[in-house]
Formats: C-alpha cells, structure tokens, sequence
C-alpha cells in the first residue's frame, strides 16, 4: 500500500482520485487551497455531488485511510506520490489557464521533504509536464529527486467512481521507467489496459478524446438539423448508425449540445494550442460553432411557436449539464435561460440537485419545488438536462397545468407522437417525420435477423 497525495483533493477529479485510491488501500491526503470544502470534508460533508461518494468518502475516513488537509507540508509528508487534480479553466482568448498548475507546482517543491513522483490528472496542454518539471526543479531542496509523470483522468461526473475503478484504459505518459512501473502499480487491481508513453502524447491523448467527443455530438447535432429538414428522425438515424461496429452507439444523442467542465475548455485549448503553433483547426472550430448554435435553435423554436417571447413564462426543466452531476460549469441551462430572458421571458425551472449551484449564477430565476410547478401556468417547457425522473412525469397532468402546451424536448426524452396525442405542440431535435407503425413478425426479430428501432433504442438506453 502507499502513500497518496492528491492536490486539488477537494474538486470533482482530486476527490474521487483520493477516496477511490484510498478505498483501494493505500492511505490518502487529499490537500486543498479552499478552507471552506476542507473545512466540511473533515466533517465529512463533501462540496459536490456524485452517487456513491459521500459513502466512499465516509467510509474511508472512519477507518483513517482518508484526511483532508490545507497544508502541503502535511500532505506530502512520506508521500511517494503526488497527483495534481487542480482545475484548468480556460483563459480568455480560449486557452488554458495554468495558475493553479503553477501554484501546485511550486507548492509542491516548497514543501516536499522527500522524493516523489508527481503524477499529474489535470487535463493541461502539451508541453505542460516538462514545464511542471523546470518549475518544481527551480524550487527544489537540496538532495531530492522528482519526476513527473501524466496520468490524464477521464472519468465522467454523474459515473465518476465506477469510471475511476473501471477505466477503459489508463494512460501512463513518462520516459522514466522506474516512475510509470511504481505508478503503474497503483492501478494494477483495476485490470484496465495500461498505455504507457512519452509526457507530450499521453497530454494530447486526453485532449484528442474529448475532442472526439464533443465532435460526435456535434456531428449527430448537425445531422440531426438536416434531417429536421428533410423529414428523417435522429433517434433512430443515430440507433441505425451505432449499429456499425466501426461507429458504436455512444455519444450520438443530438440535443442541445454539450457542456460541461471539459468539453468546452479542452476543446477552445485544443484549438487555442494549434493556431498558436501555426495549425487551422477548421473542425474543432465548426465543432464549437454548431454546439454553440444548439441553444439558439431552442430559442428559435419557441419564437416561432409563440410569436414572442416578450412576456411568456417559459418552464425550464434541468440545470446541470447532464444528469447526475449538480455541476453548472458551462451547462447549456445557462446560456437557454439568458437568452430567454433577453428576449423579456420569465423563467421557472426545477432541478434534481442542481438548483443551489445555479442560483449562484442566476437569481433572476423561479427556482420551483418539482417539474410540475415549474410547467404550472408556462407557455412553454423546455426540456434542457435528461434526468431519469423527466422521463417519467405525468405528462397529461403536466400539459393541463400549462398555459400554452407548448414542449420542446431539449434532449429527445419523449416519443413525439405520443405527446402530439396529448396535445402539445411538440418540438424534439432533428426529429421531423412521420412515424411508422412496428410491422415485423416476432418470429423474424427472434432469429435477430433484423430490428425494430423503437425496441433497439431501450436496450441502448
Ligand atoms: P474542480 O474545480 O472541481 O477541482 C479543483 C480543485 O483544486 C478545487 O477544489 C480547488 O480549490 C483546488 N485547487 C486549485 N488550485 C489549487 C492548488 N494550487 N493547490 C491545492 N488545491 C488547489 O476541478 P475538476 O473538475 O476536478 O477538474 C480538475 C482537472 O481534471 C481539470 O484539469 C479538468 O479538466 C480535469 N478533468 C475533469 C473531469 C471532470 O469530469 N470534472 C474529468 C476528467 C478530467
């Protein structure tokens, strides 16, 4: 077993780094620069919300395996490795900002009184461990020793302990071999492939990943406008399309875009980082640009269903950028909401978990106890984050609350013949067609020669 120190330990990324090594064994400092979320840690009351943390956390506390500390002294002391999880927001011209990084860094030089592995989670531009490593060598005591090693964290809010414990693959970017066999070591239980290379690859591996990502959706968003168009149906465009082994199913949901803490960062920085070294990222622009236009088309959908927006009350229905996660870090909800409200809208919304969070950036909002209040007397609900419990609402109910049964489904939850037969005037993404009845014999579905796309779409789902 060894001794972790996790940097940032407080945040998404650090806090599942350290409960989930420290559940695996190994005895964990988690050291943070904001007093207020060690200040509850240590009480066990965690800043964030993520299924299943809060017991890991607590668990693991209780048996000593797991401390909260805002001091690097005590953090490091006797640590064999150091893992940076700050954050990496974005700069204003889209790049990343490393003052965190560089804190960290020289936090760590200042205070490490032995040698150490500093292995670094945060999704940082190219280059960015070799600066880690000038910087720490610039502050270094006398007598130690130190290498960095990359270590990108891909882990998903709302999935984040399951994809800590059950990673696809991890990444393990060091020449030093010694430092990415010991590192390597700390996964070994999780029997995940183990991709090992240089600093600079391991940094764009993780970069060109959610790049990808983000341009799957913005792909199946650009196609799902054209099939608006021409009277074709996303869903099933997208079921039809993942079944190519060569394409696979996820993140092919057309909706109002991504958002998020990474997504939108990584891909400016990535962009950012090309054209300051004489690149044209034209895709990664386009990426952006259509993400970017799948709010407005929400707006665009209610001003020609209502005329106006002046004046409407319009029900917004999730705040968080996904489902399971209260994090409002460039969630479409937010950018949806002003729009409206510059247009003169009022805005009603509810929330699972994300409600607190929001109302920190925008109060001007009717924040409602359930989904039903906020459709209660609104010309208009918007369907923005899939919660589970959005798919299952008493839809009837809900229109004969509303002043106008005007729905626009933000994420493509709800069939829409079904909710044009309650009587809504139904807007989904990229869903413009008439749909056909199933018509296969069973007989022929059970010898799995073909598919019926409605019964494929739930065992996706
Ligand atoms: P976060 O903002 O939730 O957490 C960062 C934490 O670091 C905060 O608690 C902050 O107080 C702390 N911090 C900042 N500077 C510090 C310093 N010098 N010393 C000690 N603590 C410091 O951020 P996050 O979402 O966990 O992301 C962290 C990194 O991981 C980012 O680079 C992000 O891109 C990457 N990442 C995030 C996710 C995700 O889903 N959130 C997934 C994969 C990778």
């Amino acid at each position: 077993m060894s001794k972790i120190c996790v940097i940032g330990g407080g945040g998404y990324v650090g806090l599942t780094t350290g409960a989930c090594f420290a559940d695996l064994g190994n005895e964990v400092v988690c050291v943070d620069i904001d007093e207020a979320k060690v200040a509850g840690l240590k009480r066990g009351k965690l800043p964030i919300y993520e299924p299943g943390l809060q017991e890991m956390v607590e668990r693991n506390i209780k048996v000593e395996r797991l401390t909260f500390t805002t001091s690097y002294k005590d953090g490091l002391r006797g640590a064999e490795f150091a893992f940076i999880a700050v954050d990496t927001p974005s700069g204003s011209e889209g790049e990343a900002d490393l003052k965190y990084m560089r804190m960290a860094a020289e936090m760590i030089a200042a205070n490490m009184t032995n040698s150490l592995i500093i292995v670094n989670k945060s999704t940082v531009p190219i280059g960015t461990g070799d600066w880690v490593a000038e910087i720490v060598e610039g502050h270094l005591p006398a007598g130690l020793e130190f290498t960095v090693v990359s270590n990108p964290e891909f882990l998903r809010e709302g999935s984040a302990i399951n994809d800590f414990l059950h990673p696809d693959r991890i990444v393990l970017g060091s020449t030093n071999r010694r430092a990415g066999e010991k590192v390597a070591q700390l996964y070994l239980s999780l029997r995940a492939p183990i991709i090992v290379t240089d600093l600079r690859t391991a940094e764009m591996i993780k970069y060109a990943s959610n790049a990808y990502l983000a341009n799957r959706i913005s792909f199946v968003n650009e196609i799902a406008s054209i099939c608006e168009q021409l009277g074709a149906d996303i869903k099933e465009v997208a079921i039809g399309m993942g079944y190519d082994k060569r394409i696979g199913h996820s993140y092919l949901d057309a909706g109002v875009g991504w958002g998020g803490s990474c997504f939108p960062k990584d891909v400016k920085a990535l962009a950012h980082m090309a054209a300051i070294h004489g690149c044209h990222p034209q895709l990664l622009r386009a990426v952006i640009e259509i993400n970017r236009d799948q709010r407005r088309r929400v707006v665009q959908a209610l001003r020609d269903i209502l005329g106006t927006l002046h004046g409407k009350t319009v029900g917004v229905l999730g705040l968080a950028f996904k489902p399971n996660t209260d994090d409002m870090r460039e969630a479409p909800a937010v950018e949806i909401i002003h729009l409206l409200q510059n247009e003169g809208a009022s805005v009603k919304t509810f929330d699972p978990v994300a409600m607190e969070r929001a109302k920190e950036i925008m109060p001007e909002v009717t924040y409602c106890e359930d989904a039903y209040e906020a459709a209660e007397g609104s010309d208009a609900l918007v369907v923005v984050t899939d919660w589970n419990e959005f798919k299952h609402l008493d839809m009837a109910r809900l229109k004969a609350s509303m002043a106008e049964p005007v729905l626009i489904d933000g994420r493509n939850i709800y069939e829409p013949t079904k909710m044009q037969e309650l009587g809504f005037v139904y807007r989904g993404i990229g869903r413009g067609y008439e749909k056909a009845e199933p018509y296969l014999p069973a007989e022929i579905l059970a010898a799995g020669e073909s598919i019926e796309l409605e019964e494929a779409a739930d065992d996706i789902s």
